[in-house]
């Protein structure tokens, strides 16, 4: 694989590979030095032209435990301000010779633009309202944590599907490996082409409890220039996931950042049940292992294989 843009850029066995890899590199966390030499020397250039904590910090962190040396560029504060357009802006920095853009944009299919000025492998953190495959394979990857595995397991995806990239990917990959995916939202905030998608699509939360997953999606307010919901008092009295609604033996996610009281109730976030911070941790060796992918596929025949100690 030389590029990561889209989840669908990976079949079920692939997505297995990743998890299987990120699986390996769960020890270097636990070591004192957290540091393994698999990607020494190679450069890895974080691009955000989006706001973020945990996929920012998490892809810094994977590449600086595989040595990576490691270049953050956030667009506020950058010549972006000035007016250089992402073009110019990604030529400008490969003349720095990256091995690795990780891009984050507001726009969908941005990341996919790169490969025409860039030698580097490009990996899309999350593009518009168009797809996060990263979030998707962590996410994969903490539910094969904690169930084996996904086959026949439902998974619920509740809330601004519309506007969820996170979404996108993640029905892609659920299914992929195994499990059946219903969407349940106000239909103002379904997409149109939400039954084509192979899922069930729902516009009460009755029947939530026939779910194994809950996952809750955040109300995406900066990608609204509507209003979807008549107030967020009403979404949360209709479809809000709180204690009363879920149940004692389903499985809680969220990608974050939550909106208390909104989507979520403060409880269920702090329940045992919560996979949340799970996830947080997951990013980290999952995002490794894409690293490790993409790099490793640059340099066949010179395979890095098992991780050893820095
Ligand atoms: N952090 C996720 C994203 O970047 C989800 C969210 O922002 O609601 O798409």
């Amino acid at each position: 694989m030389k590029h990561l843009l889209s989840i669908g850029d990976l079949d079920r066995a692939g997505i297995e590979r990743i998890c299987d890899r990120a699986a390996a590199f769960e020890s270097v966390g636990g070591q004192d030095i957290k540091k393994v030499p698999a990607l020494r020397g190679r450069t890895v250039l974080n691009l955000f032209y989006e706001s973020s904590t945990r996929t920012r910090s998490s892809f810094e962190l994977a590449a600086k435990r595989l040595s990576a040396d490691v270049v953050n560029f956030v667009a506020s504060g950058s010549s972006v301000e000035k007016g250089e357009s992402l073009k110019d802006t990604v030529l400008t920095l490969s003349a720095h010779r990256p091995d690795v853009i990780v891009i984050r944009c507001p726009w969908a299919g941005g990341p996919e633009l790169l490969p025409r000025w860039t030698d580097a492998a490009i990996i899309n953190a999350g593009d518009g309202k168009h797809e996060h495959p990263t979030q998707a394979l962590l996410d994969v990857y903490t539910l094969r944590r904690r169930l084996g595995n996904l086959d026949g397991v439902k998974i619920w995806i509740v809330g601004d599907v519309l506007h969820s990239r996170v979404a996108r990917s993640g029905i892609v990959a659920f299914q992929q490996m195994g499990a059946s995916v219903t969407l349940a939202g106000p239909p103002t905030l379904m997409p149109r082409e939400a039954e084509s998608l192979g899922v069930e699509v729902r516009t009460t939360l009755d029947g939530l409890r026939e779910a194994d997953v809950v996952y809750a999606l955040r109300m995406q307010h900066e990608r609204m220039d509507d209003a979807f919901v008549p107030s967020l008092r009403e979404y949360a009295s209709v479809y809000q996931v709180n204690a009363r609604r879920l149940g004692a033996r389903q499985l809680l996610m969220h990608p974050g950042p939550v909106n208390r009281g909104v989507e979520l109730s403060g409880d269920v976030v702090d329940s045992p049940q919560s996979l949340i911070l799970e996830q947080v941790a997951a990013g980290v060796v999952v995002r490794m292992a894409v690293l490790y992918e993409v790099l490793a596929a640059s340099r066949s025949g010179d395979p890095i294989t098992e991780p050893q100690p820095a």
